[in-house]
């Protein structure tokens, strides 16, 4: 029998919470037990661990993260348009962890959640009384083929999806003299789906501004059928592909690189006959299909999607009461952004402290607030922020379809600020509060009641 399982009763886990970071050694593995365990020190993970070490004492919350840096993601954008360097974008992953938290520096390798235990690649074997999981999205280069060798030895190649490839991206815009300017989009679920055509934006702005644009071909290949979910902002953006005489493919998946000929493959997904369209390129700008962590791929905690099965409404997850998620790794129907994370955070402060004190769950209801800050050029940002269903959820007392300065100083300087100084230390959940004092309770928001249908 496993020396955890000695404990496994009620009374035993009381037990346990008295002996704070308890720890046996055994033949196979460590074991250590805490009352709250957040797997991964990303976005969600990092302001969860913070406001709830407050409530359960030092001590009593891990985190379990592998990365020695904690990237701010939504920058990469900016990082490949050249406004900012990477190092601008992270800060080492001790310095954002809250202290009294323990930062187990491992990769979580196997849930086991009848037995609520996690095993990390460590070797130990952690316990936990409860457990948030928050490992993001995992980014499969690896599904193009030669996408990994051209990343690797191909200038022209990018992409902002990763950070070891997120600092190529500028020189190798700067680098274009002409041709087929790509940007691609996949049939996968993405994190900060608007990423995708921000970075064409930029592209497209600068060839201009360096007045290179002539003889360029910017074509943007989508394997959806629009250009963005959420109509009333897709309407904009279509007003400014067309004035930019920027190229949109629709339903057109990025398959294969033939870095040595410059040459992309697409599948013509609305071919009857799997038709495949070959383009030459000189700038490859690529946005990944991406998936699931496999580790809640092969676990008990998916849905068949292979995401993290949470209640879009409580973030609780559906079969464990004693687990919560937040973020890229769950299966809420929202785009998955930092946005959306922030607002997360909050539903889940109130739901899993009511389900430690012994209450209902449902304390607050997440309505899928998640925003997009769409950079249209170097000074231009649409503003997009939109709920459940694509109801837009608009903070601002102004028309934020439309492209502004503000909102790109906003996406500039304003939100990484938010980000490293209340986000990542449990004090930001979303801008709901401001919403409703900003709009005088009035414009573009939807109720969670609303959202249910
Ligand atoms: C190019 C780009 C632009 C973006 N732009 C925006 C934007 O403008 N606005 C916006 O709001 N959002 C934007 N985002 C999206 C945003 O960054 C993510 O939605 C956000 O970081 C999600 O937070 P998370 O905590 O779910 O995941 P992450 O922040 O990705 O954190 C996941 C953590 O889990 C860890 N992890 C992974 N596997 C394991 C494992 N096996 N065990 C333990 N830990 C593990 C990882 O190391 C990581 O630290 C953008 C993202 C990209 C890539």
């Amino acid at each position: 029998m496993k020396s955890s399982r000695l404990f496994s009763t009620r009374n035993g886990q009381a037990l346990l919470c008295v002996f704070r970071n308890f720890s046996i050694s055994t033949s196979r593995h460590r074991e250590k037990h805490y009352k709250l365990v957040v797997v991964g020190g990303g976005a969600g993970g990092c302001g969860v661990a913070a406001k709830f070490t407050g409530k359960l004492g030092t001590g009593n919350v891990a985190i379990i993260e592998p990365s020695l840096y904690h990237y701010y993601q939504p920058l990469w954008t900016l990082v490949g348009g050249g406004i900012y360097g990477m190092n601008k974008s992270m800060r080492p992953m001790d310095s954002v962890i809250p202290k009294d938290v323990d930062w187990i520096r491992a990769r979580a390798t196997a849930f086991d959640p009848d037995d609520s235990t996690v095993m990390c690649s460590n070797g130990e074997l952690i316990k936990y009384d409860y457990m948030v999981v928050a490992m993001g999205i995992q980014v499969d280069l690896h599904k193009i083929k030669g996408l990994l060798e051209a990343l690797e030895t191909d200038p022209a190649v990018t992409t902002n999806y990763a950070s070891a490839y997120v600092a190529k991206s500028f020189p190798a815009i700067k680098d274009i003299r002409g041709g087929n300017v790509l940007f691609t989009y996949p049939t996968t679920p993405v994190k900060c789906p608007g990423a995708a055509q921000k970075i064409m934006y930029l592209t497209e702005d600068y060839l201009r501004k360096s007045h290179r644009r002539n003889g360029v071909n910017v074509q943007y290949n989508t394997a959806l059928g629009v250009i963005f979910g959420v109509p009333r902002y897709a309407e904009s953006l279509l007003k400014i592909v067309e004035k930019r005489n920027i190229d949109v493919d629709y339903k057109m998946n990025l398959e294969e690189i033939h870095s040595d000929r410059k040459e992309a493959v697409f599948r013509k997904l609305d071919s009857d006959t799997g038709e495949t369209k070959t383009v030459k390129y000189s700038f490859l700008h690529v946005t990944p299909p991406m998936s699931a962590p496999d580790v809640i791929k092969q676990s008990p905690l998916s849905d068949k999607s292979g995401f993290l099965d949470v209640d879009k409404y409580t973030l609780q997850h559906s079969r464990y009461q004693n687990i919560f998620g937040i973020g890229d790794c769950t299966n809420l129907p929202t785009s998955k952004t930092a946005a959306g994370v922030a607002s997360q955070s909050g539903v889940l402060r109130r739901n899993m402290t009511a389900v430690m004190e012994g209450n209902h769950v449902a304390q607050k209801e997440y309505t899928g607030y998640t925003s997009c800050p769409l950079v249209t050029g170097y000074g231009k940002c649409i503003m997009a922020e939109f709920g459940y269903d694509g109801i837009p959820m608009e903070t601002f007392p102004l028309d934020q379809s439309k492209e502004r300065l503000s909102m790109y100083h906003m996406k500039k300087d304003v939100l990484p600020e938010i980000y490293w100084k209340f986000l990542v230390k449990g004090y930001w959940e979303g801008p709901g509060t401001y919403r409703k004092f900003m709009r005088l309770g009035m414009g573009h928001v939807t109720k969670p009641s609303e959202a249910r249908v």
